[in-house]
């Protein structure tokens, strides 16, 4: 996927240092760099230094917005960052997290990774209380829910407990209150969230990678409807709602997350190698030559090569300096565009029978542009091997897809597509290879996008659970 058509919207991190003199700053700031693929448009990090929270975030990359100075604006032991990409609201400073509220003393600082289902009808509920809101991201309901029941609840865990019950939808919060860090995930696990340790700190991440990245020990996920609260390095553990079945996103494991994280016990990595192994069984190919779509496709191309035994070869070169503020041309510049992002490597392909490999199709304009770029520079033949079922519809848990309309494979048969974009033949892996090559039964995915039914209610969509089943909770 070359042009980011299918947007993730944010990592989150909590870092808690067992030592009360620590400073935790730049470990939140490490733990934000190894996250910064979950979002690239603002970063902010919140810490308590034992009497106020500092707050410094912006608009940009982790790399752009944090120097040395304002790092060292940051002490204390205990805080939260954020990186985000919009799905809902604007994307703009006022929308950037950490959000911040202020209470009794102090200010508590909120950050949020997915998307409320119910978000509008919370607001209207909250804004006839007479909260006024001041963003447009669906974090600030979280955060008016939050400072309400904490008011009347008092105590922080009784107040999560309240929210959880009332918000329907994706939902990975980290919470920084005083000197403890509340994390808490939505009910059906659909957006990932884990705990892990350092000597010194305790970590709760979107993925282990920022774990890894300071060096520390995974020590598992916080489970779906699971609630931990971390204070002077110490974890504590409360079961706020359960659900016999889960529903983890799918597309975690087929794009959005690093290949080298851990989620819900199964490496990302390994997933994709074998979803390019079952692909390769599913539709094998005579052909000379596997090739990845960079970067998204490699692990699914590398897979594809071990099981068809068919020569794995670079053949698309990506420029990795294409950044955020690249001005898309109008119409006549569109090859100049493409080839700004990628350009092929000619003797490669000349006179070949390449597979390409990508792990997604989303409106195809960028598979054709890829393949004609294959059959310019000389290919034989072209064969498109995809990572992902047909996206059929869209994500309402917080994934900026496209809208219905906009996918192609939501009007198109597989052959259709095939003749769109040009290739000699286009496979996509099964609904049973990807749930097999992710380990994890069908029953306790997300699979919403791939098949048009949905783990949750969601107007004029078909659904799988009964809503009555999710808000029923068991407290432990
Ligand atoms: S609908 Fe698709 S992208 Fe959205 S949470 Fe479900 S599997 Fe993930």
């Amino acid at each position: 996927m070359v042009e980011v058509q299918v947007h993730d919207m944010c990592g989150i991190v909590g870092v808690c240092s067992k030592d009360p003199c620590r400073n935790v700053a730049r470990s939140v700031y490490y733990a934000l760099y190894a996250l910064q693929h979950r979002g690239q448009e603002s970063a902010g990090i919140s810490i308590y230094d034992g009497k106020i929270v500092r707050t410094e975030k912006a608009m940009g990359l982790v790399s752009e917005i944090f120097d040395n100075a304002r790092i060292n604006k940051l002490t204390g032991p205990t805080g939260i960052g954020h990186v985000r990409y919009s799905t809902t609201g604007e994307s703009t400073i006022t929308n950037s997290q950490p959000l911040l509220v202020r209470y009794k003393d102090g200010v508590i600082a909120i950050a949020h990774n997915g998307n409320l289902v119910n978000a509008g009808k919370l607001k209207e509920e909250l804004e006839a209380m007479g909260r006024v809101f001041h963003t447009t991201s669906d974090t600030e309901v979280i955060v008016h829910l939050f400072m309400k029941e904490l008011l009347s609840q008092q105590e922080p865990a009784e107040a999560v407990r309240a929210i959880m019950r009332k918000m329907v939808g994706a939902y990975s919060v980290v919470v920084l209150i005083g000197d403890t860090i509340i994390g808490f995930r939505d009910p059906l696990g659909i957006k990932p969230l884990c705990i892990g340790k350092t000597d010194t700190e305790m970590i709760v991440a979107s993925e282990s990678v920022a774990i890894d990245t300071l060096n520390g020990e995974l020590i598992g996920d916080v489970k779906p409807g699971e609630m931990v609260m971390i204070k002077n390095g110490e974890i504590r553990y409360h079961q706020i709602t359960h659900h016999q079945c889960p529903a983890h996103c799918v597309f975690e494991y087929i794009y959005f997350a690093r290949p080298d994280s851990i989620l819900d016990g199964k490496l990302v990595y390994e997933a994709r190698i074998k979803i390019g192994a079952n692909l390769a069984d599913e539709y094998p190919s005579e052909a000379d030559t596997v090739t990845p779509v960079p970067d998204s496709g490699i692990t699914f191309a590398i897979g594809y090569h071990q099981r068809s035994d068919i020569k794995y070869c670079e053949c698309l070169m990506k420029n990795r300096y294409i950044g955020r503020t690249f001005i898309m041309p109008g119409q006549e510049m569109r090859e100049t565009a493409v080839r700004l992002k990628m350009n092929t490597i000619r003797p490669n392909i000349e006179g070949n029978r390449i597979i390409l490999v990508d792990d997604s199709i989303v409106r195809g304009t960028t598979s054709r542009r890829i393949v004609d770029m294959l059959w310019r520079a000389g290919a034989k033949e072209v064969h498109v091997r995809i990572g992902s079922p047909p996206i059929v519809a869209p994500c309402y848990m917080g994934i900026n897809m496209a809208t219905r309309e906009e996918l192609i494979a939501a009007y198109k048969t597989v052959a259709g597509v095939e003749a769109v974009i040009g290739a000699d033949s286009l496979g996509h892996i099964s609904h049973e290879g990807l749930v097999d090559a992710i380990g994890i039964p069908k029953e306790r995915l997300c699979m919403g996008c791939l098949t048009g039914v949905y783990p949750l209610e969601i107007p004029g969509e078909k659904c799988h659970l009964a809503q009555a089943k999710i808000t029923e909770y068991i407290r432990e």
